[in-house]
């Protein structure tokens, strides 16, 4: 039933614009969405839609987990760093196309931090790293990455975070508000920063 659920929403995502990238829409099709939402809300679990997760927090929409996959260009081995762990679902999709060992997670609410280690773990992606704390600073210990992603609006992109990224790596985040704007940024080896917005979006704001 889900599994089936979760094919018939992989094919309305292949039907949108931006989303055509068939790794990131295979990786939306294997990892068990419902698996990562609250239980009272697992009957939604493959609507293409935000869900509450507790603490005021949202686990993204799929399309916007996907196309966020795509503009990221992830690839096997690369290093990732994620700031907003939330339910862990979106950690999930990326451990999927670079390895789960590769993955390393900041999340702001304790509460959030274990519930997503807990059910990473149940759903076989144990070896995504999570840390409780504030993802401003990044994290240090295992930087510097090939790719890093916010999933909470900032008003800019957090200096560490940048920092901790290696040259000609990217980072992709919702900047500003109302609108907030999906920003991708490569820095480039001079140390200098390409910047591309990709369209309106609503994330929940960075602590
Ligand atoms: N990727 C998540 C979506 C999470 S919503 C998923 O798949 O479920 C954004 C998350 O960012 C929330 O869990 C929120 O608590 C977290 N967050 C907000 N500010 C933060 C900060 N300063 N450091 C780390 N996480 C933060």
């Amino acid at each position: 039933m889900t599994d089936q659920a979760r094919a018939a929403l992989v094919e309305r995502l292949r039907s949108q614009d931006r989303l055509d990238d068939e790794r990131v829409l295979d990786a939306i099709g294997t990892v068990p969405r419902h698996e990562f939402v609250p239980d009272e809300r697992r009957n939604r679990a493959y609507v293409d839609s935000p869900l509450p997760i507790g603490e005021g927090q949202t686990i993204s929409a799929p399309h916007m987990v996907a196309i966020m996959a795509t503009l990221l260009d992830l690839r096997p081995g690369d290093r990732v760093l994620e700031i907003g762990t939330g339910c862990g679902y979106h950690a999930a999709v990326t451990a999927e196309l670079v390895g789960a060992e590769h993955v390393y997670s900041v999340e702001y609410h304790d509460s959030l931090a274990d519930t997503a280690r807990e059910r990473l773990t149940a759903t076989g992606y144990e070896d995504v790293s999570v840390r409780a704390g504030d993802g401003k600073q990044g994290w240090p210990d295992h930087a510097p990455y090939d790719r890093a992603y916010l999933t909470c609006a900032a008003p800019e992109l957090p200096r560490a975070v940048v920092d901790q990224t290696r040259p000609g790596g990217l980072v992709l985040a919702p900047l500003g508000d109302e609108p907030q704007r999906l920003v991708r940024v490569r820095r480039r080896a001079d140390g200098s920063l390409e910047r591309e917005a990709h369209g309106a979006v609503r994330f929940v704001p960075l602590q």
